[in-house]
């Protein structure tokens, strides 16, 4: 055995040693030995103190055979499948209040036909002419009669909308589909029409979407993700085939769960979470539905690795 392994392995040992009996009395070894004992020590000692972080909790570090890295829920380590269980209840109760949610924006909005007749981008007679057609075939919005019927730039009608709802017309210029797949889950890219398009800088995400931004959706993204969530409008030919792309790319894992009540929701979770032992795991609302993500490793940047993430989207049935 090289020497160096044989000193290391014996320095080990005697830190473990000394790890067990560090807090009761003093060391008695060398200085190398006494840096390895102390920095053992001191990792076994926080470990040793990991507090459970369900407030309710009554037994606490008592579960000595349970892992101190897993599993965690919002950041606080459970010592148990009760406290799990209580933590996860919590945070159920939470989202379903609503608190973390933003309103519904009720703000007026100018009607995109007037808005682009006083713009001076469409006449009267192509207004009037769209929205009879749109009334007849009671179908379709107004944008696209303008664009199908009336012969309106669809630019234009993009434009418009963006002024509506005050937010940027976004490009499709290098959309990487599969390298966003992991942000957003699928079933929320195709429900609500979401298309993610570009991370920048690791810390901003552009979301686009077709005619109206989904800002609950958006809110959602950046608590589960940590990025900030840019919405725009992305023109309705180029988001389409997109969309498609976006739709085929390949996702993390996901379980669909329906619940009928929110204890029985708060169960499925936290059974997923004891099952996955995962290192970090988090709950937000999305809409009627909760959305779990668990990390099951550690990640080294913005964008988490696909295999590495579950997913568990519950939806409120008969509530
Ligand atoms: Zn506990």
């Amino acid at each position: 055995m090289p020497i160096l392994s044989r000193n290391k392995s014996r320095g080990q040992e005697q830190a473990q040693e000394q790890s067990l009996t560090a807090l009761s009395r003093p060391a008695r070894i060398g200085q190398p030995e006494r840096r390895v004992a102390e920095a053992l020590a001191g990792r076994a000692r926080s470990a040793l103190f990991e507090t459970c972080a369900n407030p309710g909790c009554g037994s606490g570090w008592l579960h000595l055979w349970r892992s101190r890295q897993a599993p965690i829920f919002e950041g606080g380590w459970s010592c148990s499948a009760a406290c799990t269980a209580a933590l996860v209840a919590s945070a159920v109760r939470r989202e379903m209040d609503g608190r973390g949610l933003v309103a519904e924006s009720h703000q007026h909005r100018i009607p995109l036909g007037l808005m682009m007749l006083e713009q001076g981008w469409i006449t009267s007679s192509q207004l009037r002419g769209a929205m009879e057609a749109q009334r007849v075939a009671k179908s379709g919005r107004l944008g696209q009669w303008l664009v199908r019927q009336q012969g309106v730039s669809e630019q234009l009608v993009t434009r418009a909308l963006g002024l509506q709802w005050s937010c940027p017309v976004l490009p499709l210029e290098y959309h990487d589909a599969e390298a966003l797949a992991v942000l957003v889950p699928r079933l929320f890219v195709d429900a609500f029409g979401a298309l993610p398009l570009r991370m920048a800088a690791g810390q901003i995400l552009y979301m686009g979407f077709e005619d109206r931004l989904d800002p609950i959706l958006a809110l959602a993204v950046e608590r589960m993700s940590g990025l900030r969530v840019e919405s725009g409008l992305v023109q309705e030919s180029l988001f389409g085939p997109a969309h498609a792309r976006m739709l085929s790319a390949k996702y993390p894992a996901v379980e669909l769960v329906e619940a009928v009540s929110e204890q029985v929701l708060a169960r499925a979770l936290s059974k997923s979470i004891e099952q996955a032992q995962p290192v970090e795991s988090r709950l937000v609302r999305v809409h009627d539905c909760l959305w779990l993500r668990m990390w099951r490793r550690p990640q080294s940047g913005p964008m988490p690795e696909c295999g590495s993430i579950q997913d568990l989207i519950c939806s409120l049935g008969a509530h």
